[in-house]
C-alpha cells in the first residue's frame, strides 16, 4: 500500500546558470570575459573584444550565479528546494548542462553531496517515520546503460513496467547505512567510470551520469500493522555529456557513432525540457532516447526539476556559453 504523495503542483523547471572563474589557461592566454551578472536573476553579455563592442544584452533566469559564487549557495538557491521536495513523495531531477570543463561536475558533486546531508538531517528530525534511504548509479554512453556500482561492464536493457514504468533491469540498487557508505560508492563509480578508459575527459565529456537516491518511508505506528503504508519518490543527480556534442551535430558535422548517440540523449532531453516547459499534457517523446526514458517519471506528471547551466566566463568559449543560454532560455 501506497501513501499519497505531495504535490508538485505543476510548476514550472527552475533554471539557473552558473559562471566558474577564468581558469588558469584562460588566464594565461589573456582571455577575457563578456558576461556580467548584474543581480541575482540577470545576466549580460558585452563583447569584450573592443572592436566588436555594442550593447549590452541582458538574460534573466530564475537564478544567476557569479563566478565567486560557492557551490553551497547554488545548493542553497537553485536545487535544494527541488531536491528535498523527495521527502514528501515527489520526484525530482537536478541537472548540470553545458560544455566541457563549464564546471558540471564540479557542481553536481557539491550539490550531490549537500542533499544527502540535508535529508539525513530531516530524517534526524522525524522520528516518527522509518526511513530507507537506496542508492544506484548509471552511465549512458553510446545509448548503452552501465551500472557504476557492479564490476561487469555488459549493457543493461531497459524494461516497461506496468507499475514503475521504465526500469533498468538487474541494476544494483544499495541500501545506505550511513554518510561514509555513500561516499565509498560513490568512490566505486568513479573508479568504474575510468576503467578501460584512455582519458577520463574525453568519457566524461561523452557520457551522462545519472546517480539516483531512492526514499522510502513509513509512519512508524504503523509498521507491520495492516494500515501501514510507505511513501517513495526518488532524487536524480544528472551530470550531462558536454554540450558541445549536440551543438557539432546541429552544425551538421558527420561525427563518430559516439558523437551521434550522445546527440540523440541531449537532444531529445532539449525537446523534452521544451515541450515540458511550454505544456505538460502534450505529446512528450520521452521514449526517443535513453536518458528521456529513464528520467521519465521524474520529469513529467507530478515532478519537480532544476536545470544549472555551467558556463565558462572565458571570451574563447563564446560560441558554446551562447547556445548554453539558448538552451535554458527554451528550459524556463
Ligand atoms: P565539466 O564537468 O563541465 O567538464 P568540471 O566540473 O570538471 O567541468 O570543471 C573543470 C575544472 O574547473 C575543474 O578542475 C574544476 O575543479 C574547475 N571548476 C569548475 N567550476 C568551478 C568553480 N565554480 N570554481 C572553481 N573551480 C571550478
Ligand atoms: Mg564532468
Amino acid at each position: 500500500k501506497w501513501e499519497k504523495r505531495g504535490d508538485a503542483g505543476g510548476e514550472r523547471i527552475l533554471v539557473s546558470i552558473r559562471l566558474r572563474p577564468l581558469n588558469a589557461k584562460e588566464i594565461a592566454r589573456n582571455d577575457t570575459t563578456d558576461w556580467e551578472c548584474i543581480n541575482d536573476t540577470t545576466i549580460i553579455f558585452r563583447n569584450s573584444v573592443p572592436e566588436r563592442s555594442m550593447a549590452p544584452v541582458a538574460y534573466t533566469f530564475d537564478r544567476v550565479f557569479r563566478s565567486d559564487c560557492s557551490t553551497r549557495q547554488v545548493y542553497e538557491d537553485a536545487a535544494k528546494q527541488v531536491a528535498l521536495s523527495a521527502v514528501s513523495g515527489i520526484n525530482s531531477t537536478i541537472f548540470a548542462y553545458g560544455q566541457t570543463s563549464s564546471g558540471k561536475t564540479y557542481t553536481m558533486i557539491g550539490i550531490t553531496e549537500y542533499t544527502v546531508s540535508d535529508i539525513y538531517d530531516y530524517i534526524q528530525r522525524h522520528e516518527e517515520r522509518a526511513f530507507v534511504l537506496k542508492f544506484s548509479a548509471i552511465e549512458i554512453y553510446n545509448e548503452a546503460v552501465r551500472d557504476l556500482l557492479s564490476p561487469d561492464s555488459t549493457p543493461l536493457r531497459l524494461l516497461d513496467d506496468p507499475e514503475r514504468g521504465t526500469i533498468v533491469e538487474k541494476l544494483t540498487e544499495e541500501t545506505l547505512n550511513d554518510w561514509d557508505h555513500l561516499c565509498k560508492l560513490l568512490s566505486i563509480c568513479e573508479a568504474q567510470r575510468q576503467i578501460g578508459e584512455t582519458s577520463l575527459n574525453e568519457m566524461s565529456s561523452r557520457s551522462h551520469q545519472i546517480l539516483r537516491l531512492t526514499i522510502e518511508s513509513s509512519a512508524r505506528e504503523f509498521l507491520g500493522k495492516e494500515n501501514s503504508s510507505t511513501l517513495v519518490a526518488s532524487v536524480n543527480f544528472v551530470d550531462l555529456a558536454g554540450s558541445e556534442r549536440a551543438s557539432q551535430a546541429l552544425s551538421g558535422g558527420t561525427r563518430l557513432k559516439e558523437g551521434c548517440h550522445i546527440n540523440r540523449s541531449l537532444l531529445t532531453l532539449g525537446t523534452v525540457i521544451r515541450k515540458l516547459s511550454k505544456n505538460r499534457n502534450g505529446h512528450i517523446p520521452y521514449r526517443d532516447s535513453k536518458l528521456t526514458r529513464i528520467l521519465q517519471p521524474s520529469l513529467g506528471g507530478n515532478s519537480r526539476t532544476a536545470i544549472i547551466c555551467t558556463m565558462s566566463p572565458a571570451h574563447s568559449h563564446l560560441e558554446q556559453s551562447r547556445n548554453t543560454l539558448f538552451f535554458a532560455n527554451c528550459a524556463k
